[in-house]
């Protein structure tokens, strides 16, 4: 299946953000990702951040970042994150939403796949953020 993702100076620009972001808690820095990834595919969104909570989808389960149909992208804050990264520690819980900075920019970036086309399935939003996350970290390592 072939997948369009931005160009490898750009994944790379997102990824530092959003790692910048998690590190700092600098929400800031997040929104600036998001914008990016926004701006480059030309789409509408809103920035909801859960500072202490999970994103809870349709079904009533707890997410680890959501996306709405209507583009209402639901991160968990990295301080919040880190709490829980404490707190659950060898979890089950830990391992459902995949407590660690790593998993966090994935979700993100799983997320802003869905962004771009609400219906992508899970499998190709996953795709997407791979994508972009090796292709990041080819340049920032
Ligand atoms: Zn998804």
């Amino acid at each position: 299946m072939k997948r369009f993702v931005p160009p490898d100076a750009v994944c790379e620009k997102i990824v530092a953000l959003l790692i910048c972001g998690y590190d700092d808690e600098d929400t800031k820095a997040v929104a600036k990702a998001v914008r990016l990834w926004a701006r480059w595919y030309e789409t509408k969104y809103k920035l909801v951040w859960c500072r202490d909570r999970l994103p809870v989808d349709d079904k009533g389960n707890q997410c680890a970042a959501m996306c709405s149909e209507s583009g209402e992208l639901e991160l968990v804050h990295p301080s919040y994150h880190k709490k829980l990264v404490k707190r659950y520690r060898g979890s089950g819980l830990q391992t459902a939403i995949g407590l660690t900075k790593p998993t966090w920019v994935k979700n993100v970036l799983h997320e802003l796949g869905h962004l771009v086309t609400w219906a992508y399935p899970e499998t190709r939003a996953d795709a997407m953020a791979n994508d972009v996350y090796r292709a990041a970290m080819l340049r920032l390592e």
